[in-house]
Protein backbone atom coordinates (compact mmCIF):
# COMPACT_ATOMS: atom_id res chain seq x y z
CA UNK A 1 0.00 0.00 0.00
CA UNK A 2 1.44 3.67 -1.00
CA UNK A 3 1.88 5.63 2.14
CA UNK A 4 2.45 8.96 0.14
CA UNK A 5 -0.57 8.40 -2.02
CA UNK A 6 0.89 9.28 -6.04
CA UNK A 7 -2.11 11.43 -6.36
CA UNK A 8 0.14 13.37 -4.00
CA UNK A 9 2.54 13.50 -6.66
CA UNK A 10 5.12 14.85 -3.85
CA UNK A 11 7.66 11.57 -4.74
CA UNK A 12 7.47 9.64 -7.97
CA UNK A 13 8.16 6.47 -6.13
CA UNK A 14 5.29 4.77 -4.18
CA UNK A 15 6.95 3.98 -0.75
CA UNK A 16 5.27 1.83 1.48
CA UNK A 17 3.65 2.30 4.93
CA UNK A 18 6.74 -0.70 5.51
CA UNK A 19 9.25 1.52 4.14
CA UNK A 20 8.38 4.38 6.95
CA UNK A 21 7.59 2.05 9.97
CA UNK A 22 11.15 0.29 9.08
CA UNK A 23 12.83 3.84 9.29
CA UNK A 24 11.16 4.92 12.07
CA UNK A 25 12.22 1.74 14.14
CA UNK A 26 15.62 2.42 13.54
CA UNK A 27 15.46 5.86 14.70
CA UNK A 28 13.16 5.49 16.96
CA UNK A 29 15.15 4.70 20.44
CA UNK A 30 17.42 7.24 19.73
CA UNK A 31 14.89 10.28 18.71
CA UNK A 32 13.07 9.65 22.39
CA UNK A 33 16.66 9.52 23.99
CA UNK A 34 17.23 12.84 22.30
CA UNK A 35 13.86 14.28 23.49
CA UNK A 36 13.41 12.61 27.03
CA UNK A 37 17.33 12.74 28.29
CA UNK A 38 18.87 16.23 26.96
CA UNK A 39 18.28 19.77 28.43
CA UNK A 40 19.12 21.08 25.28
CA UNK A 41 16.12 19.47 23.46
CA UNK A 42 13.22 18.83 26.68
CA UNK A 43 13.37 22.59 27.75
CA UNK A 44 11.03 25.10 25.53
CA UNK A 45 10.74 28.43 25.77
CA UNK A 46 7.38 30.34 24.39
CA UNK A 47 5.13 32.67 25.11
CA UNK A 48 2.43 30.25 26.20
CA UNK A 49 -0.36 32.84 28.64
CA UNK A 50 0.01 36.09 27.62
CA UNK A 51 -1.09 36.19 24.35
CA UNK A 52 -4.80 36.79 22.65
CA UNK A 53 -6.39 35.54 19.86
CA UNK A 54 -6.08 37.91 17.29
CA UNK A 55 -9.14 36.35 15.68
CA UNK A 56 -11.88 36.28 17.74
CA UNK A 57 -12.76 36.71 21.35
CA UNK A 58 -11.78 32.83 23.14
CA UNK A 59 -12.92 33.97 26.29
CA UNK A 60 -15.60 31.45 26.81
CA UNK A 61 -14.16 28.87 25.44
CA UNK A 62 -11.22 27.95 27.88
CA UNK A 63 -10.53 24.42 29.05
CA UNK A 64 -10.62 24.14 33.09
CA UNK A 65 -9.57 20.60 33.07
CA UNK A 66 -6.35 20.15 35.53
CA UNK A 67 -5.18 18.18 32.53
CA UNK A 68 -5.40 21.07 30.43
CA UNK A 69 -2.86 22.98 32.78
CA UNK A 70 0.88 23.58 32.03
CA UNK A 71 3.57 22.88 34.82
CA UNK A 72 6.08 26.12 33.98
CA UNK A 73 9.41 26.04 35.71
CA UNK A 74 8.80 28.80 38.34
CA UNK A 75 12.24 28.38 39.68
CA UNK A 76 15.36 29.91 37.72
CA UNK A 77 17.22 27.08 39.51
CA UNK A 78 15.80 24.50 37.54
CA UNK A 79 16.90 25.58 33.82
CA UNK A 80 20.43 25.02 32.44
CA UNK A 81 22.52 28.17 33.53
CA UNK A 82 23.12 29.59 30.27
CA UNK A 83 19.43 30.32 29.88
CA UNK A 84 18.77 32.33 32.93
CA UNK A 85 17.61 35.44 33.23
CA UNK A 86 20.72 36.67 35.10
CA UNK A 87 23.07 35.24 32.94
CA UNK A 88 21.36 36.03 29.45
CA UNK A 89 21.81 40.16 30.65
CA UNK A 90 24.91 39.50 30.87
CA UNK A 91 25.37 38.69 27.36
CA UNK A 92 23.28 42.02 26.27
CA UNK A 93 25.69 44.84 25.86
CA UNK A 94 26.81 46.40 23.31
CA UNK A 95 28.86 43.69 21.82
CA UNK A 96 26.17 40.68 22.31
CA UNK A 97 23.06 42.64 20.58
CA UNK A 98 22.05 40.55 17.73
CA UNK A 99 23.42 42.53 14.23
CA UNK A 100 21.07 45.21 12.94
CA UNK A 101 19.14 43.03 9.93
CA UNK A 102 21.11 44.69 7.39
CA UNK A 103 24.46 43.91 9.11
CA UNK A 104 23.61 40.15 8.97
CA UNK A 105 22.20 40.18 5.39
CA UNK A 106 25.88 41.41 4.59
CA UNK A 107 27.84 39.36 7.36
CA UNK A 108 30.63 37.60 5.51
CA UNK A 109 29.56 34.01 5.37
CA UNK A 110 32.41 32.75 7.34
CA UNK A 111 32.37 35.12 9.75
CA UNK A 112 31.06 32.78 13.28
CA UNK A 113 29.03 34.77 15.64
CA UNK A 114 31.14 34.15 18.29
CA UNK A 115 33.42 37.03 17.21
CA UNK A 116 30.47 39.59 18.48
CA UNK A 117 30.06 37.87 21.74
CA UNK A 118 33.61 36.93 22.91
CA UNK A 119 35.68 33.75 21.93
CA UNK A 120 33.75 31.26 23.85
CA UNK A 121 30.29 31.82 23.54
CA UNK A 122 28.89 29.69 20.99
CA UNK A 123 25.89 31.00 18.63
CA UNK A 124 23.87 28.69 19.62
CA UNK A 125 23.99 29.80 23.09
CA UNK A 126 22.80 33.42 21.75
CA UNK A 127 19.30 33.63 22.51
CA UNK A 128 17.03 35.76 19.98
CA UNK A 129 17.02 39.22 20.06
CA UNK A 130 15.09 39.70 17.14
CA UNK A 131 11.19 39.17 17.62
CA UNK A 132 10.55 40.14 14.18
CA UNK A 133 9.86 37.66 11.32
CA UNK A 134 12.30 36.64 8.77
CA UNK A 135 10.62 36.69 5.07
CA UNK A 136 11.77 32.87 5.35
CA UNK A 137 9.81 32.36 8.36
CA UNK A 138 7.14 30.42 8.07
CA UNK A 139 5.42 30.79 12.16
CA UNK A 140 5.49 33.85 14.11
CA UNK A 141 8.65 33.16 16.06
CA UNK A 142 8.89 32.42 19.80
CA UNK A 143 11.20 35.08 21.02
CA UNK A 144 14.10 33.59 23.72
CA UNK A 145 15.37 36.85 24.06
CA UNK A 146 12.99 39.12 26.13
CA UNK A 147 13.57 38.00 29.43
CA UNK A 148 9.97 39.37 30.24
CA UNK A 149 8.15 37.28 27.80
CA UNK A 150 7.56 33.66 27.61
CA UNK A 151 7.86 30.86 29.82
CA UNK A 152 10.33 27.87 30.58
CA UNK A 153 8.47 24.83 29.87
CA UNK A 154 9.46 20.77 30.20
CA UNK A 155 8.38 19.30 27.58
CA UNK A 156 8.83 15.82 29.37
CA UNK A 157 7.08 16.65 32.04
CA UNK A 158 4.07 18.13 30.35
CA UNK A 159 3.42 15.15 27.76
CA UNK A 160 0.93 15.82 25.02
CA UNK A 161 -2.52 13.73 25.95
CA UNK A 162 -5.73 13.81 26.75
CA UNK A 163 -6.66 16.71 28.22
CA UNK A 164 -10.58 16.75 27.92
CA UNK A 165 -10.32 19.71 25.43
CA UNK A 166 -13.32 20.03 22.97
CA UNK A 167 -16.91 21.18 21.80
CA UNK A 168 -17.11 24.61 19.84
CA UNK A 169 -14.20 25.91 21.20
CA UNK A 170 -11.63 23.10 19.88
CA UNK A 171 -13.99 23.25 16.57
CA UNK A 172 -13.45 26.26 15.57
CA UNK A 173 -9.81 26.61 15.91
CA UNK A 174 -9.55 23.19 13.64
CA UNK A 175 -11.78 24.74 11.15
CA UNK A 176 -10.41 27.90 10.86
CA UNK A 177 -6.94 25.95 10.20
CA UNK A 178 -8.40 23.69 7.48
CA UNK A 179 -9.78 27.19 6.13
CA UNK A 180 -6.28 28.36 5.20
CA UNK A 181 -6.61 25.40 2.73
CA UNK A 182 -8.49 27.06 0.55
CA UNK A 183 -6.28 28.50 -1.34
CA UNK A 184 -8.80 30.78 -3.26
CA UNK A 185 -8.97 33.41 -5.91
CA UNK A 186 -7.77 36.64 -4.86
CA UNK A 187 -10.93 38.31 -4.84
CA UNK A 188 -12.26 35.55 -3.19
CA UNK A 189 -9.76 35.21 -0.49
CA UNK A 190 -9.78 38.99 0.27
CA UNK A 191 -13.05 38.69 1.37
CA UNK A 192 -13.25 35.42 3.02
CA UNK A 193 -9.30 34.36 4.23
CA UNK A 194 -8.40 35.42 7.73
CA UNK A 195 -7.69 38.90 8.02
CA UNK A 196 -4.72 39.53 10.79
CA UNK A 197 -5.29 42.73 12.28
CA UNK A 198 -2.40 45.23 11.51
CA UNK A 199 -1.61 43.68 8.79
CA UNK A 200 -4.90 43.49 6.45
CA UNK A 201 -7.79 45.66 8.62
CA UNK A 202 -10.54 44.54 10.35
CA UNK A 203 -11.28 40.97 11.55
CA UNK A 204 -13.74 40.08 9.42
CA UNK A 205 -16.65 37.93 10.93
CA UNK A 206 -14.98 34.77 11.31
CA UNK A 207 -17.75 32.30 12.54
CA UNK A 208 -19.80 32.81 9.44
CA UNK A 209 -16.69 32.39 7.16
CA UNK A 210 -15.53 29.02 8.39
CA UNK A 211 -19.35 27.33 8.50
CA UNK A 212 -19.06 27.68 4.86
CA UNK A 213 -16.12 26.08 4.82
CA UNK A 214 -16.36 23.33 7.60
CA UNK A 215 -17.97 20.44 5.37
CA UNK A 216 -14.96 20.53 3.62
CA UNK A 217 -12.69 19.05 6.27
CA UNK A 218 -12.09 15.84 5.19
CA UNK A 219 -13.46 15.47 1.83
CA UNK A 220 -11.56 18.91 0.69
CA UNK A 221 -11.78 18.59 -3.67
CA UNK A 222 -8.32 17.82 -4.05
CA UNK A 223 -7.86 16.12 -7.10
CA UNK A 224 -7.98 19.25 -9.47
CA UNK A 225 -5.27 21.15 -6.42
CA UNK A 226 -1.99 21.88 -7.46
CA UNK A 227 0.27 19.89 -5.06
CA UNK A 228 1.68 22.66 -3.42
CA UNK A 229 -2.44 23.03 -1.67
CA UNK A 230 -2.31 18.83 -1.07
CA UNK A 231 0.39 19.44 0.93
CA UNK A 232 -0.77 21.81 3.10
CA UNK A 233 -3.93 20.15 3.18
CA UNK A 234 -1.79 16.60 4.12
CA UNK A 235 0.10 18.69 6.25
CA UNK A 236 -2.50 19.86 8.83
CA UNK A 237 -4.40 16.81 8.39
CA UNK A 238 -1.54 14.77 9.28
CA UNK A 239 -0.70 17.06 12.34
CA UNK A 240 -4.47 16.98 13.62
CA UNK A 241 -4.25 13.05 13.22
CA UNK A 242 -0.92 13.16 15.25
CA UNK A 243 -2.45 14.73 18.08
CA UNK A 244 -5.42 12.37 17.85
CA UNK A 245 -3.31 9.38 17.99
CA UNK A 246 -1.92 10.60 21.23
CA UNK A 247 -5.06 11.72 22.34
CA UNK A 248 -6.27 8.40 22.15
CA UNK A 249 -2.96 6.64 23.60
CA UNK A 250 -2.85 8.31 26.46
CA UNK A 251 -6.63 8.56 27.12
CA UNK A 252 -7.86 9.51 30.60
CA UNK A 253 -11.00 7.23 31.63
CA UNK A 254 -12.59 9.71 33.81
CA UNK A 255 -14.34 6.98 35.41
CA UNK A 256 -11.21 5.13 36.94
CA UNK A 257 -9.00 8.19 36.65
CA UNK A 258 -6.51 5.70 34.85
CA UNK A 259 -4.68 6.43 31.52
CA UNK A 260 -4.44 3.74 28.98
CA UNK A 261 -4.52 3.22 25.32
CA UNK A 262 -8.37 4.12 24.49
CA UNK A 263 -9.04 1.58 21.24
CA UNK A 264 -12.58 3.13 20.75
CA UNK A 265 -10.95 6.89 20.38
CA UNK A 266 -8.88 5.48 17.83
CA UNK A 267 -11.49 3.68 15.51
CA UNK A 268 -13.69 6.82 15.63
CA UNK A 269 -11.08 9.21 14.64
CA UNK A 270 -8.02 7.23 12.69
CA UNK A 271 -8.91 3.98 12.01
CA UNK A 272 -12.38 4.60 9.94
CA UNK A 273 -10.33 7.50 7.93
CA UNK A 274 -6.91 5.92 6.03
CA UNK A 275 -6.34 9.05 4.31
CA UNK A 276 -5.85 10.79 7.81
CA UNK A 277 -3.14 7.88 8.52
CA UNK A 278 -1.58 8.15 5.30
CA UNK A 279 -1.12 11.92 5.68
CA UNK A 280 0.14 11.42 9.37
CA UNK A 281 2.97 9.15 7.50
CA UNK A 282 3.16 11.84 4.96
CA UNK A 283 4.10 14.11 7.58
CA UNK A 284 7.17 12.16 8.98
CA UNK A 285 8.55 11.51 5.25
CA UNK A 286 8.46 15.47 4.92
CA UNK A 287 9.81 16.46 9.05
CA UNK A 288 12.08 13.78 8.47
CA UNK A 289 13.50 14.93 5.02
CA UNK A 290 14.41 18.10 6.61
CA UNK A 291 16.02 16.68 9.49
CA UNK A 292 18.04 14.84 6.97
CA UNK A 293 19.02 17.68 5.26
CA UNK A 294 20.38 19.56 8.30
CA UNK A 295 23.16 16.89 8.57
CA UNK A 296 25.85 19.35 7.67
CA UNK A 297 24.60 22.16 9.47
CA UNK A 298 24.10 20.31 12.55
CA UNK A 299 27.94 19.17 12.45
CA UNK A 300 28.97 22.58 13.47
CA UNK A 301 25.91 23.36 15.55
CA UNK A 302 27.01 24.23 19.28
CA UNK A 303 24.51 22.71 22.03
CA UNK A 304 24.92 24.53 24.24
CA UNK A 305 23.17 23.84 28.49
CA UNK A 306 26.28 24.68 30.41
CA UNK A 307 27.09 21.21 31.00
CA UNK A 308 29.63 20.50 28.36
CA UNK A 309 29.58 16.59 29.19
CA UNK A 310 25.68 16.54 28.36
CA UNK A 311 26.30 18.61 24.94
CA UNK A 312 28.54 16.70 23.26
CA UNK A 313 26.88 13.67 24.17
CA UNK A 314 23.63 16.05 22.68
CA UNK A 315 25.55 16.13 19.62
CA UNK A 316 26.48 12.76 19.09
CA UNK A 317 23.27 11.66 19.58
CA UNK A 318 21.88 14.28 16.90
CA UNK A 319 24.73 13.56 14.60
CA UNK A 320 24.19 9.81 14.69
CA UNK A 321 20.38 10.58 13.85
CA UNK A 322 20.94 13.18 10.58
CA UNK A 323 23.37 10.36 9.46
CA UNK A 324 20.91 7.57 9.79
CA UNK A 325 17.71 9.73 8.21
CA UNK A 326 20.40 10.73 5.54
CA UNK A 327 21.45 7.16 4.62
CA UNK A 328 17.58 6.13 4.21
CA UNK A 329 16.36 6.52 0.68
CA UNK A 330 14.75 9.85 0.07
CA UNK A 331 11.20 9.64 0.19
CA UNK A 332 10.36 13.23 -0.15
CA UNK A 333 11.15 15.38 -2.89
CA UNK A 334 11.25 19.25 -2.14
CA UNK A 335 12.63 19.77 -5.14
CA UNK A 336 9.18 19.23 -6.83
CA UNK A 337 7.12 22.14 -5.48
CA UNK A 338 6.87 25.43 -6.34
CA UNK A 339 8.86 24.86 -10.00
CA UNK A 340 5.89 26.79 -11.94
CA UNK A 341 6.49 30.38 -13.33
CA UNK A 342 3.83 31.51 -11.23
CA UNK A 343 5.59 29.27 -8.09
CA UNK A 344 6.69 33.41 -5.99
CA UNK A 345 3.59 34.10 -5.28
CA UNK A 346 2.59 30.59 -4.54
CA UNK A 347 4.96 30.29 -2.18
CA UNK A 348 4.37 33.46 -0.90
CA UNK A 349 0.92 32.22 -0.15
CA UNK A 350 1.16 28.99 1.22
CA UNK A 351 3.73 30.78 3.53
CA UNK A 352 1.74 33.23 4.96
CA UNK A 353 -1.42 31.00 5.49
CA UNK A 354 1.07 28.84 7.72
CA UNK A 355 1.64 31.83 9.31
CA UNK A 356 -2.19 31.99 10.09
CA UNK A 357 -2.16 28.53 11.46
CA UNK A 358 0.90 29.65 13.31
CA UNK A 359 -1.10 32.75 15.12
CA UNK A 360 -4.01 30.34 15.31
CA UNK A 361 -2.99 28.62 18.02
CA UNK A 362 -2.81 31.49 20.14
CA UNK A 363 -7.16 30.54 20.13
CA UNK A 364 -6.70 27.04 21.15
CA UNK A 365 -7.84 27.20 24.95
CA UNK A 366 -6.47 24.40 26.61
CA UNK A 367 -3.32 25.81 27.97
CA UNK A 368 -1.41 21.74 27.23
CA UNK A 369 -2.86 21.75 23.82
CA UNK A 370 -1.70 25.36 22.73
CA UNK A 371 1.46 24.01 24.09
CA UNK A 372 1.66 21.06 21.98
CA UNK A 373 0.00 23.21 19.16
CA UNK A 374 2.75 25.89 19.30
CA UNK A 375 5.76 23.34 19.53
CA UNK A 376 4.09 21.30 16.69
CA UNK A 377 3.41 24.46 13.84
CA UNK A 378 6.85 25.55 14.98
CA UNK A 379 8.03 22.38 14.22
CA UNK A 380 6.56 22.01 10.97
CA UNK A 381 7.29 25.56 9.82
CA UNK A 382 10.48 25.21 10.30
CA UNK A 383 10.90 22.05 8.14
CA UNK A 384 9.26 23.90 5.57
CA UNK A 385 11.87 26.60 5.78
CA UNK A 386 14.63 23.69 5.85
CA UNK A 387 13.28 22.24 2.95
CA UNK A 388 12.26 25.29 0.82
CA UNK A 389 14.85 27.80 1.66
CA UNK A 390 17.93 25.85 2.88
CA UNK A 391 20.83 24.31 0.21
CA UNK A 392 22.55 21.31 1.93
CA UNK A 393 25.49 22.21 -0.18
CA UNK A 394 26.06 25.24 1.41
CA UNK A 395 26.50 26.16 5.22
CA UNK A 396 27.29 29.77 5.29
CA UNK A 397 24.62 31.38 3.51
CA UNK A 398 21.57 29.39 4.71
CA UNK A 399 19.74 31.77 7.61
CA UNK A 400 20.02 29.99 11.00
CA UNK A 401 17.72 28.80 12.80
CA UNK A 402 16.60 29.94 16.54
CA UNK A 403 17.21 27.20 19.17
CA UNK A 404 13.85 27.10 19.54
CA UNK A 405 12.96 26.22 15.95
CA UNK A 406 15.44 23.50 16.49
CA UNK A 407 13.96 22.27 19.72
CA UNK A 408 10.40 22.48 17.80
CA UNK A 409 11.61 20.44 14.65
CA UNK A 410 13.32 17.69 16.76
CA UNK A 411 10.58 17.32 19.12
CA UNK A 412 7.82 17.40 16.14
CA UNK A 413 9.54 14.32 14.59
CA UNK A 414 9.40 12.75 17.86
CA UNK A 415 5.66 13.29 18.27
CA UNK A 416 4.88 11.96 14.42
CA UNK A 417 7.29 9.13 15.10
CA UNK A 418 6.03 8.37 18.21
CA UNK A 419 2.41 8.70 16.70
CA UNK A 420 2.93 5.94 13.99
CA UNK A 421 4.47 3.63 16.11
CA UNK A 422 1.58 3.72 19.02
CA UNK A 423 -1.48 3.85 15.30
CA UNK A 424 0.55 0.62 14.67
CA UNK A 425 0.35 -0.43 17.91
CA UNK A 426 -3.56 0.24 17.61
CA UNK A 427 -4.02 -1.55 14.21
CA UNK A 428 -2.24 -4.94 15.36
CA UNK A 429 -4.25 -5.06 18.71
CA UNK A 430 -7.74 -4.19 16.44
CA UNK A 431 -6.73 -6.75 13.59
CA UNK A 432 -5.54 -9.67 16.77
CA UNK A 433 -8.78 -9.24 18.02
CA UNK A 434 -10.72 -9.61 15.20
CA UNK A 435 -8.51 -12.60 14.53
CA UNK A 436 -9.64 -14.18 17.41
CA UNK A 437 -13.11 -13.22 16.95
P1 LIG B 1 -11.94 17.08 16.18
O1 LIG B 1 -10.65 16.36 16.35
O2 LIG B 1 -12.12 18.37 16.92
O3 LIG B 1 -12.12 17.33 14.62
C1 LIG B 1 -13.10 18.27 14.10
C2 LIG B 1 -13.48 17.82 12.70
O4 LIG B 1 -12.30 17.83 11.88
C3 LIG B 1 -13.97 16.36 12.62
O5 LIG B 1 -15.33 16.29 12.83
C4 LIG B 1 -13.58 15.95 11.22
O6 LIG B 1 -14.54 16.38 10.27
C5 LIG B 1 -12.31 16.73 10.97
N1 LIG B 1 -11.09 15.95 11.19
C6 LIG B 1 -10.72 15.30 12.30
N2 LIG B 1 -9.50 14.77 12.16
C7 LIG B 1 -9.10 15.11 10.92
C8 LIG B 1 -7.91 14.85 10.19
N3 LIG B 1 -6.87 14.20 10.72
N4 LIG B 1 -7.83 15.31 8.93
C9 LIG B 1 -8.86 16.01 8.38
N5 LIG B 1 -9.99 16.30 9.04
C10 LIG B 1 -10.11 15.85 10.29
N6 LIG B 1 -7.20 17.45 22.86
C11 LIG B 1 -6.54 16.66 23.75
O7 LIG B 1 -7.18 15.86 24.45
N7 LIG B 1 -5.17 16.72 23.87
C12 LIG B 1 -4.42 17.57 23.11
O8 LIG B 1 -3.19 17.64 23.27
C13 LIG B 1 -5.10 18.41 22.17
N8 LIG B 1 -4.40 19.29 21.40
C14 LIG B 1 -5.09 20.10 20.55
C15 LIG B 1 -4.37 21.03 19.78
C16 LIG B 1 -5.03 21.89 18.93
C17 LIG B 1 -4.23 22.89 18.10
C18 LIG B 1 -6.47 21.88 18.86
C19 LIG B 1 -7.20 22.83 17.98
C20 LIG B 1 -7.18 20.95 19.60
C21 LIG B 1 -6.51 20.06 20.45
N9 LIG B 1 -7.19 19.11 21.21
C22 LIG B 1 -6.52 18.31 22.08
C23 LIG B 1 -8.64 18.88 20.99
C24 LIG B 1 -8.85 17.74 19.97
O9 LIG B 1 -8.03 17.93 18.82
C25 LIG B 1 -10.29 17.64 19.48
O10 LIG B 1 -10.71 18.89 18.96
C26 LIG B 1 -11.26 17.22 20.56
O11 LIG B 1 -10.84 16.00 21.14
C27 LIG B 1 -12.70 17.02 19.99
O12 LIG B 1 -12.64 16.01 18.99
P2 LIG B 1 -13.77 15.73 17.93
O13 LIG B 1 -14.00 14.27 17.88
O14 LIG B 1 -14.94 16.60 18.21
O15 LIG B 1 -13.15 16.13 16.51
Amino acid sequence: TCALDPRAMVSDACVSYGTIDSTNDQIYTLLHSITQDTDFFSYYRLNLFNTECPFWSDANSMCGNIACSVNTIESEEDIPLIWRAEELSKLEGPKAHHPPRQIQAERPKERPLQGMLGEDVGESCVVEYDDECDERDYCVPEDEGSAAKGDYVSLVDNPERFTGYSGEGAHLVWDAIYRENCFMKADESQQQSLVIPGVGGAVSDFRNVIQKGSQRLDGLPLDNECREKRVFHRLISGMHASISTHLCWDYLNQTTGEWHPNMQCYKDRLHEYPERISNMYFNYALVSRAVAKLRKYLQSYTFCTSDPAQDLETKDRVTKLTNALADRPQIFDENLMFQDPDSIALKEDFRNRFRNVSRLMDCVGCDKCRLWGKVQVNGYGTALKVLFDYDETKNGENPPLRRTELVALINTLGRISHSISAARSFHLALVAGQDQA
